[in-house]
């Protein structure tokens, strides 16, 4: 860190921005982030009170979190959260920081709302982060999250009942749907399942390597392991009329959607790009309509 002691929040944060310029893509959003959380002020504030001067307990606690960060921990992990389609969701290392471009797979779903009061599956549900949204944005739905990790539905619980939504989401810990209740069945299943491919985990940043779980990553050889089992059992999880909505590798769409093509030949199936241009939801509606 700096050789001199910055005085004011703003020196403080130019000073955390410098020692992270080679470490990370957005150094200057993580020392904002970082000080935010030190300081307890929100993001406006931070920069509004730039020339407030910050204590020497704060700016060392700042210091030693931007040495975490500068060794490839996600700021979501050091300040044990992260922003999910308008909420504030708890991470750790028991589940993945939620990605934007999950954001995307669930206002794609949102999207395609019809107002009514659906069933919904959250299948590997991690930190519940896409289960709380859903809860958040369709107040009606109810929702069955789960996860083969109990230490993933921990923390999925705690995400529930402090964001308030244990009357909407209920969490099983299973294996895709083989502890879902015999009779359950829904309207939409919404999947991020790991689809990390064997041969593409070099290509993954090695912060996400060295810190997140490899087991919410990795789907196998072709990465699509689970989705093969998951579309397995989907049919007999499904009611007339339901849909799926999937996140997979932008390599893996087209294959991913053959794969849906064949288990709901009849079903409108589209496959969806994100918001950097890459095809990343695969889609399938009115799953089992005549
Ligand atoms: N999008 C994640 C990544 O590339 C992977 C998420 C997943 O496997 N479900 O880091």
């Amino acid at each position: 860190m700096p050789s001199h002691n910055p005085r004011t929040i703003a020196e403080a944060i130019d000073a955390c921005r410098d020692r992270l310029r080679s470490v990370s893509r957005t150094p200057w959003l993580d020392a904002r982030l970082l000080a935010q959380y030190v300081t307890g002020l929100d993001a406006s504030a931070v920069i509004a009170y730039g020339d407030a001067s910050i204590d020497a307990r704060r700016r060392n606690r700042l210091f030693e979190l931007t040495e975490r960060r500068a060794t490839g921990e996600p700021v979501a992990y050091i300040i044990g959260r992260k922003s999910f389609c308008g909420l504030e969701i708890a991470v750790d290392r028991r589940a993945l920081v939620p990605r934007p471009e999950t954001e995307e797979l669930v206002l794609s779903c949102i999207n395609d709302w019809d107002g009514g009061s659906p069933i919904i599956a959250d299948i590997g549900t991690g930190s519940g982060a896409i289960a709380c949204a859903l809860a958040h944005l369709i107040p009606r739905a109810q929702i069955m999250a789960s996860d083969v990790s109990q230490e993933a539905l921990e923390l999925a619980a705690h995400n529930v009942h402090e964001l308030g939504f244990a009357e909407q989401v209920t969490l099983v810990h299973s294996d895709l749907f083989a502890q879902y209740p015999d009779d359950a069945r829904f309207d939409i299943v919404i999947a991020n399942l790991p689809y990390v491919a064997e041969d593409k985990l070099h290509e993954l940043h090695e912060n996400v390597r060295d810190h997140e779980p490899a087991e919410a990553l990795m789907g196998g050889v072709d990465g699509l392991d689970l989705y093969r089992r998951l579309l397995d059992q989907a049919p007999e999880r499904t009611r007339q009329g339901g849909a799926l909505y999937l996140e997979c590798a932008p390599g893996n769409a087209s294959v991913l959607h053959s794969l849906v093509v064949s288990t709901f030949p009849t079903a409108q199936t589209e496959v969806r790009k994100d918001a950097a241009g890459l095809e990343r939801i695969v889609i399938a509606r009115s799953v089992g309509a005549p």
